[in-house]
C-alpha cells in the first residue's frame, strides 16, 4: 500500500520544486514530490541555463539584484553538494556576456543599461566595436560596440534536474510522476495535504507549491500568470564556434559547450499555446542573424516552448501563505534556474526552523499582496 503521510509534500517537479525537495531531504524530511507529468518536463526544460543576473537585470529593486547575485554565488556549492549526493556531476560554465548594438538606438538603450549598472554598483564595461570584435570574431562588422557585464555563467538544466532527482531518490525522497494534484486540504488556516486526481489523498504538515505557471490554479490568490516563451536551438558547422553569450535588445544567443547555440526568446501574453510558429522562428532568425551572421550556415534542430511563471511585478513570490504551513515558490519568470538555489535554501530554513530568512521577507506573498511589488 502506498504511504500516505509525509513530513513535507512538494508539488510540481520543474528546477524550483526538484531544488527544494533535494534540499529538503538532505535534512533527513521524509517528502513526497507529486508531479502532474514526466520529472521537468516543463518550462524548467526548455530554459537556456543562464546564470546572468547582470544581464537579465531589469529597472526593479535592488533586492532582484541581491537574490540574482547571492544565488550565482551560491552555485559552486550547490553544484558540489548536489554531485556528492547524487553522484552526477553538474559542470558550471563561466562566461563573458556581451550586450551589443547595431545601431544608435541599440546604443542609447544599452548607454542607459550602462548607467544603471553604475548607479547600482555593478562593474560593467564599455567595450569599443574593434575590441567587441577581436573577443567575438563572429559579431556582425555593423556592431557599434557593447556593454561587458561581470563574468556570468550558464548551466545546463536538463542535466542539473537529472542530477536532482537523481539524489532526492539516493536520500529516500518518493516521487510519484503523472499524478496531478487537483486540490489542497485543510481548513482557512492550515493545509493538511493534498488530493489527486486519483481522489486519493496524502496528508502533510506542510505542503510547498512549486507549480510554475499553473500555481494560480491551485492558489488563484497568488496571482501568476504564464507568459509564453519560444526559443530556437541551432547547431553552427565545424570550426564555427562562438565564444561569449551575445545579446541585444532583441535577442540572446547562448553557447553551450559546443557549437550548439539557443536563440531566444520571444515574449508572449497567450496563456498556454503549446504549438511553436512560424513567426517566432522568423523573428528570433531574424534577430539573430543582425549580430551573428553566420547563424546563416547553422542547421536548425529544434523550437521549444515553455511558459514562464510571472507576477504583475515580474519578482518572484516566496514564502508562507495565508496558512502558515503552504509554502508558495513561484513566479520565478525569466530567472528559475538562476534563483533554485537561494529558493530551495530558503524553503529549507523555513520548514527546519519556522523563521522565512530575513532579507527575502521582500518576496513573501504579504508583500506581494500589500502591492508593495506590483
Ligand atoms: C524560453 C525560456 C527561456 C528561459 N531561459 C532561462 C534562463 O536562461 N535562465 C533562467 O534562470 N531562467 C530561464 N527561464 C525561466 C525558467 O525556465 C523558469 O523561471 C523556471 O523553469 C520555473 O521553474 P518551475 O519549477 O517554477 O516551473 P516548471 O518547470 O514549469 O515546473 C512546474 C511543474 O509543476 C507541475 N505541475 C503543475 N501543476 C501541477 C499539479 N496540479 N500537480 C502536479 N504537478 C503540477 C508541472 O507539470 C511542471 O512540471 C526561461 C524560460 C523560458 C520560457
Amino acid at each position: 500500500m502506498k504511504r500516505s503521510k509525509f513530513d513535507v509534500i512538494i508539488i510540481g517537479g520543474g528546477i524550483i520544486g526538484l531544488s527544494i525537495a533535494w534540499r529538503l531531504a538532505r535534512v533527513g524530511l521524509e517528502l513526497l514530490l507529486v508531479e502532474r507529468k514526466g520529472i521537468g518536463e516543463e518550462t524548467s526544460s526548455v530554459a537556456a541555463g543562464m546564470l546572468a543576473p547582470y544581464s537579465e537585470l531589469g529597472f526593479e529593486n535592488e533586492d532582484m539584484l541581491e537574490l540574482g547575485e547571492r544565488s550565482l554565488r551560491e552555485y559552486p556549492r550547490f553544484l558540489e553538494e548536489l554531485s556528492h549526493d547524487s553522484g552526477i556531476s553538474v559542470p558550471l560554465h563561466d562566461y563573458h556576456t556581451l550586450m551589443c548594438g547595431v545601431d544608435s538606438h541599440d546604443i542609447g538603450t544599452l548607454k542607459r543599461r550602462y548607467d544603471l549598472h553604475k548607479n547600482m554598483s555593478i562593474e560593467s564595461v564599455w567595450v569599443s566595436p574593434g575590441d567587441v570584435r577581436s573577443m567575438e570574431p563572429l559579431l556582425s562588422p555593423r556592431t557599434l560596440g557593447a556593454l561587458k557585464p561581470p563574468t556570468e555563467a550558464f548551466v545546463d538544466p536538463q542535466q542539473l534536474m537529472r542530477s536532482l532527482h537523481t539524489a532526492i531518490l539516493k536520500l529516500g525522497g518518493e516521487v510519484r510522476t503523472n499524478l496531478s494534484v487537483t486540490e489542497l486540504i485543510g481548513t482557512k488556516y492550515a493545509v493538511e495535504g493534498v488530493a489527486f486526481e486519483s481522489k486519493d489523498i496524502a496528508r502533510s504538515e506542510c505542503v510547498v507549491l512549486a507549480t510554475g505557471a499553473w500555481t494560480s490554479k491551485l492558489y488563484p490568490a497568488c496571482g501568476i500568470r504564464s507568459q509564453k516563451g519560444q526559443i530556437l536551438t541551432v547547431e553552427l558547422p565545424k570550426g564555427l564556434r562562438l565564444r561569449s553569450l551575445v545579446r541585444t535588445p532583441r535577442v540572446y544567443i547562448t553557447p553551450t559547450n559546443s557549437s550548439t547555440l539557443r536563440l531566444g526568446a520571444t515574449t508572449e501574453e497567450c496563456g498556454m499555446l503549446e504549438h511553436s510558429t512560424a513567426g517566432a522562428l522568423y523573428k528570433i532568425l531574424h534577430y539573430g542573424r543582425e549580430i551573428i551572421p553566420s547563424l546563416d550556415e547553422a542547421s536548425f534542430h529544434r523550437m521549444d516552448v515553455g511558459y514562464r511563471p510571472t507576477t504583475p511585478s515580474h519578482r518572484p513570490i516566496l514564502g508562507p501563505a495565508h496558512e502558515a504551513n503552504l509554502i508558495l515558490a513561484g513566479g520565478h519568470h525569466r530567472g528559475g534556474v538562476l534563483l533554485a538555489p537561494t529558493t530551495a535554501l530558503a524553503v529549507a530554513s523555513y520548514v527546519s526552523t519556522g523563521a522565512w530568512p530575513h532579507n527575502l521577507q521582500s518576496f513573501n506573498p504579504t508583500a506581494h499582496q500589500q502591492g508593495r511589488n506590483l
